[in-house]
């Protein structure tokens, strides 16, 4: 059937969303709740401090003073625990089940619509798995219903019954909408992130990357860091003799390799611009960022890329290298001028070749 095949789709896309965003959501939805927990409390006690003041207010005066109470312990807990989903559910109930005894004792012949639609709509604006807000619905609705129902007149409780069904799907409605808008706002912003990062033609991370992750190691990193520059030989020649669209695919090819083994020797690639590669290695000593650089050497030579104009008759690369490590500190600038010497020292020493800075 269409229409079930529709919510699993959107169920999937939903989990997918909240997944690749956790962090920025855990933090919206920590501010949320923080708000939340700060604020009500506030309002309660003003309304308990106003009912002095006002004397329609003044039976009142026990349901705010013990609500306020209330809200207060939930604030305490959030700021000891900091549970925003759990704490969203305590404060959902503990208001539902307020709004009820309220409305049932003092007005009992009144219908409740806006407290109901109030409380259904709050929670819809948290982004959060569809089916957490509607357990969360279901049971502010299901609570209300027994509160009130006893309470109120039998005039009154068809009426209220139907302001609470309508009122949850309202907020059904308008909260699907709602977080399918937040989810993708955050989703377009993830990717918008990574495109920023990413290098067109290859798929590995841009040099604007490695800036910023320089400058995070250079400022919350203390362990080794290998830096190596790869450069690939001849490769204005190997445009010249197959063009540039064969260009890019061999720096694609290249790049593909960097990825693989970056994935299994757990460093991160750049392109640093044209037919440059830069890898930042961590946690390394020095002879394995060697034998990093060398691997990397030797498997490109496997690709076996044709290069008639190269000394080889295939595509090869040099790869220059240096270390920061407990014996000799070195900030990122040092580091690249150094691989990059090498690399010109490699160039000059016949191609083909790794070498560490010296
Ligand atoms: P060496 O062996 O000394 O490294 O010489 P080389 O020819 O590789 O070095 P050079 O710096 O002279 O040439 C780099 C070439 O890379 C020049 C440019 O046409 C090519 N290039 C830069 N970016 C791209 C690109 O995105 N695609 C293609 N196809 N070529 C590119
Ligand atoms: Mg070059
Ligand atoms: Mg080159």
């Amino acid at each position: 059937m269409w229409w079930i095949r529709s919510i699993k789709q959107n169920t999937e896309k939903e989990k997918q969303r909240l997944l690749n965003n956790q962090a920025e959501l855990d933090t919206l939805r920590e501010r949320l709740v923080l708000i939340l927990v700060t604020v009500l409390p506030l309002v309660t006690i003003l309304q308990w401090g106003l009912s002095f003041f006002t004397d329609s207010l003044t039976q009142r005066r026990p349901a705010y003073l013990t609500i306020s109470v209330i809200l207060l312990v939930i604030e305490l807990f959030y700021r000891l625990w900091k549970r925003p989903q759990f704490t969203y559910f305590l404060i959902a109930i503990t208001l539902t089940a307020y709004e009820a005894v309220k409305n049932s004792y003092y007005t009992p012949g009144m219908p409740s619509t806006m407290e109901i639609c109030i409380l259904f709509i709050i929670p819809l604006f948290l982004p959060m798995k569809s089916i957490y807000v509607t357990g969360i619905q279901m049971c502010s609705a299901i609570l209300y219903m027994l509160i009130a129902m006893p309470i109120k007149p039998a005039f009154i409780r068809g009426e209220e019954c139907i302001n609470i069904v309508l009122a949850s799907l309202v907020a059904l409605i308008l909260g699907q909408v709602e977080r399918k808008a937040i989810l993708e706002n955050y989703e377009l912003k993830r990717i918008a992130y990574i495109e920023e990062r990413t290098d067109t033609l290859t798929g590995v991370c841009n040099r604007r990357k490695l800036f910023e992750d320089v400058k995070a190691l250079e400022s919350e990193y203390t362990g080794d860091i290998g830096l190596f520059v790869l450069d690939i030989d001849y490769f204005k020649d190997y445009n010249d003799t197959y063009g540039h669209l064969q260009g890019d695919e061999c720096l694609k090819a290249i790049s593909r390799l960097l990825r693989t083994v970056g994935q299994s020797a757990s460093f991160d690639v750049y392109r640093y611009g044209g037919e440059e590669f830069v890898g930042l290695v961590k946690n390394q000593t020095a002879i394995a960022v060697g034998e990093i650089c060398e691997r990397i050497r030797r498997e490109v030579e496997d690709l076996q890329l044709r290069h008639i104009k190269s000394v080889n008759g295939i595509v090869t690369v040099c790869i220059g290298y240096s270390v920061s490590n407990a014996q000799q500190r070195k900030n990122y600038e040092a580091l690249f001028l150094e691989a990059d010497t090498a690399v010109y020292k490699a160039k000059e020493s016949g191609k083909n070749r790794v070498i560490r800075f010296s």
